[in-house]
Order: structure tokens, then C-alpha cells, then sequence
């Protein structure tokens, strides 16, 4: 008997993340200097992290040694003011990644399917795969979900939609209306996972609260990774009906998210103007990458998020080449989208550091 006899199969045949390649890594197979590197393979905020949420984290570390608060209270309290629902309403995860598995853990048994669009974020397939259900992925559109054929997927079988808007690795977004509207259509055996890992740069995000209040069977998920900065300390949650957050809540370790993250969090919920600064850098930043792309003759697609899609040919040789002078990016193959790269908006000089960068690789000019 080998030991892979005695595996779950899921486990087996699970594919492997392939997440954005760390600085380290590139630093030390390359040799290259780790000051000198610019990553823009994540979606991770150019600017840092939240100064408040930095203090807040540093003075936290003076308690170390105790468990964290399990039922993040103050955090549950703070959202719930926030978005106006009841602290039972709320799951706090170890990044929202791992609210992503909780729902397999709560509703995925074999056989089930789960429906998602494709590309998408690839962590809904690892989730499916691993409970032994069935991924059902549907094209997207012009690079955007599409929605009625997203609906014309479920069947009696379906369990759970994953929805991302704005969609990794896309940057597109649905809009309020077609997803109101999505939702109230969903039949009730289905449940919808919103991933709104980047709501915060839209000007007008769906709100899913109506939805909750109408008894819908519908979560929204949220993270500290991106646009509060945090995504070392591994903080997202969960907003539901009381009885979603409540399935949730009951399969997670007691101690899922860590006293730093918990306090990070907290106050980078006060952290306003870190927001807005954040905001305003990325506007910029996705302009002046539009620009230089499309003054390079590169094809991108417009993007609402903190990242775009640029097409380059030979996206893994462009991958490779970059990296060898210090740009870390995204290659799009695992996706499904080889002659892709995915970018993430940098500062205005790592912006331009990016776009000489392409020029040496890619022989463009702007
Ligand atoms: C980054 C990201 C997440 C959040 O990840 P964390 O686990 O919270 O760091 C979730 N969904 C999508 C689509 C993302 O791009």
C-alpha cells in the first residue's frame, strides 16, 4: 500500500496555485537586488499599508502572547456599524480566501456542481475540486461574466455561484442591476457567493444588503488584502443572513484570524483618507498605463479595478524576460489566456519602470 492509496482522490488530482512570484524568489534566482525589484503580480496596493492600521498592528504585537478574540468581536461590531446589519451577520476569515472554503465545507458534497465563469479567480475551481464537486465554468463575453448564460448553467445539481465583479484576472464588473437581478432569478436550491475582493475602487458597487433583507440565499466577500494594504496579515470576511454567517462561523478553527490581523483591520476601517489617496493613485495609474499600452499599439482591456490585462503575444517569455530586469507581473496562462499578461497599477514610477521594462523586452516604444 502506497501512501497515495490512502488519499483522498480530490487531493490527488487538486491543481496547484500558482500564486504572483515573491521578490525573495526573484531576487535570489536571478541575483538580482530585492530593493530594486517592482512586484505588480498580486493586486497588492502600491502605496503600502494603512498607516493607522500599521500602528494598530505594531502596538497589538505587545500582546502576543494571548489568543486572539475568536468571535472578533470589536471587528463583527465595527462592520456591523459600517454597513448598517446585525454583528451575527458577519464571518471573519483568514483572508477571504478562506471564507471561499468554508462555503465548500458548509454546502459541497460530491456530485455537486458550482457554477463559476472562466477566466475567473481560480481559487473557486480549487474549492470545488477539493470537496469532490463539479466546476461548471462558463465563457465570459468580451472579457465580463455573462450572466444569463451563467443562469442557463445552473441546474438541479447546482449548489453554489461564484460571482467576482470586478472579476480577477478581467478587471470588468457587472453592474448593480444585472446582478439584482441575477440574484432574484436564482432559483432557491443555488447559493450566490459575491466576491467583492475590489469594490472599493468602484465608484458605484452593487449593494447586496437589499438582497439579504429579501431572504435571498446570498453572501458578499470582502478582503483587507487590496485596498486597505494588509494582505500579509490575512484578513476578509463574510456578510449574510444571520444563518449563513451562522453555517459558516460553525466550521471555521476557533482561532481562524490572528489578534494582528483583527487589530490591523479595525483600524483600517478608520483609515478613510488611506482609502481615498489609495483610490485617487489608481486612477491615475490605470491611466497612464492605458496610455502607454495603447501608444505602444498593445491591445488591453478597460479595467475598474487595481490591475489590467494586456496582450503581449508570448505572455510567458514575456513573463520570464521581465522578471529578468527586476518587473514581476502576472502570466495569464494558468487562465487560459497564454498570450496575456496581468498587470497591477503601480506608483507612477513603477509605472514607468513597467513600460521601459516592456519596451526592452517587447521592442514597443512610447
Ligand atoms: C485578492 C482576491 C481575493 C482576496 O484574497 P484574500 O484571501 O482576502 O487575500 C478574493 N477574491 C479575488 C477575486 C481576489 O482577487
Amino acid at each position: 500500500m502506497t501512501l497515495s492509496d490512502l488519499v483522498n482522490p480530490s487531493v490527488l488530482s487538486q491543481p496547484v496555485y500558482e500564486p504572483g512570484k515573491p521578490i525573495e524568489d526573484v531576487a535570489r534566482e536571478l541575483g538580482l537586488d530585492p530593493a530594486g525589484i517592482v512586484k505588480l503580480a498580486s493586486n497588492e496596493n502600491p502605496l503600502g499599508a494603512s498607516p493607522l492600521a500599521v500602528s494598530a498592528a505594531t502596538r497589538a504585537l505587545g500582546q502576543a502572547e494571548l489568543y486572539p478574540d475568536g468571535g472578533a468581536f470589536a471587528l463583527r461590531q465595527k462592520l456591523s456599524v459600517r454597513h448598517g446589519l446585525a454583528p451575527e451577520q458577519f464571518v471573519i476569515g483568514n483572508g477571504s480566501n478562506e471564507i471561499l472554503e468554508l462555503l465548500g465545507h458548509v454546502f459541497l458534497r460530491p456530485g455537486d456542481e458550482v457554477v463559476m465563469g472562466a477566466p475567473a479567480f481560480i481559487v473557486y475551481k480549487l474549492v470545488t475540486l477539493l470537496f469532490g464537486a463539479r466546476p461548471v465554468e462558463v465563457p465570459l463575453v468580451n472579457h465580463r461574466h455573462d450572466l444569463a448564460a451563467l443562469a442557463r448553467a445552473i441546474t438541479p445539481r447546482t449548489k453554489l455561484v461564484f460571482l467576482p465583479s470586478p472579476n480577477n484576472p478581467t478587471g470588468t464588473a457587472n453592474t448593480p442591476e444585472e446582478i439584482a437581478e441575477f440574484v432574484r432569478a436564482l432559483p432557491s436550491h443555488v447559493v450566490f457567493a459575491f466576491d467583492e475582493a475590489y469594490a472599493e475602487y468602484l465608484e458605484n458597487p452593487p449593494d447586496l444588503r437589499p438582497l439579504i433583507a429579501e431572504g435571498r440565499k446570498v453572501i458578499g466577500l470582502r478582503t483587507f488584502s487590496k485596498i486597505y494594504g494588509l494582505a500579509a496579515l490575512r484578513v476578509g470576511y463574510g456578510y449574510a443572513s444571520p444563518e449563513l454567517a451562522g453555517l459558516l462561523n460553525r466550521v471555521r478553527q476557533p482561532f481562524n484570524v490572528n489578534a494582528i490581523g483583527q487589530a490591523a483591520a479595525l483600524a483600517a476601517l478608520d483609515d478613510d483618507a488611506f482609502v481615498h489617496r489609495t483610490r485617487e493613485a489608481n486612477t491615475h495609474g490605470l491611466r497612464q498605463l492605458e496610455q502607454g499600452f495603447t501608444r505602444r499599439g498593445l491591445e488591453w482591456v478597460p479595467s475598474v479595478a487595481n490591475f489590467l490585462l494586456v496582450r503581449v503575444g508570448d505572455g510567458a517569455r514575456g513573463f520570464v524576460e521581465l522578471q529578468k530586469r527586476g518587473v514581476i507581473v502576472r502570466p495569464m496562462k494558468p487562465y487560459g489566456m497564454p498570450e496575456w499578461l496581468r498587470v497591477t497599477v503601480g506608483t507612477d514610477a513603477q509605472n514607468l519602470r513597467l513600460l521601459a521594462a516592456f519596451d526592452a523586452v517587447f521592442g514597443t516604444s512610447g
